[in-house]
């Protein structure tokens, strides 16, 4: 499809602009047709993407919220808690040390709350989490 193109300002218009201009102006009305369905195909892929997004960002917060401050692990029968944050442990029982974390090799919802502890290290962070954090706790 040849939509995008043809224009002489094609360097400084977004290609939606073109694609609409070819909707309207187009020379042939298989041109024009073109040019609206991949309009509206493009505006039905983005409104997916967004409610996607959307689902994403929610399951996201709602995780974060129940976030537990350990974490269960288990090792030659025995049972204990650790940071859900650290990535080894020493079994309480045979000393071993033991990979608790980045097991899967996808990022998990620990790597968001350290890209969020990276980001407390910004110049300025902290003044504005101060100030967020007694926003939060005067809306308890
Ligand atoms: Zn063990």
């Amino acid at each position: 499809m040849d939509a995008s193109r043809g224009s002489q300002d094609d360097l400084t218009d977004p290609p939606i602009i073109h694609l609409i201009r070819q909707a309207v102006q187009g020379k042939t009305k298989a041109d024009r047709q073109r040019a609206s369905r991949f309009i509206a195909e493009t505006l039905a892929t983005h409104d997916r993407v967004k409610a996607v997004r959307e689902k994403v960002v929610t399951a996201l917060l709602q995780e974060i919220r129940e976030m537990p401050i350990s974490k269960h692990v288990s090792h030659c029968g025995k049972s204990f808690q650790v940071s859900p944050f650290e990535y080894y442990a020493t079994c309480p029982k045979c000393q071993e040390h033991i990979k608790v974390r980045g097991i899967s090799g996808h990022p998990d919802i620990e790597d968001v709350f350290d890209a969020v502890f990276a980001w407390l290290h910004k110049p300025g962070a902290s003044a504005i989490v101060e100030r967020r954090r007694q926003q939060l706790n005067d809306d308890l």
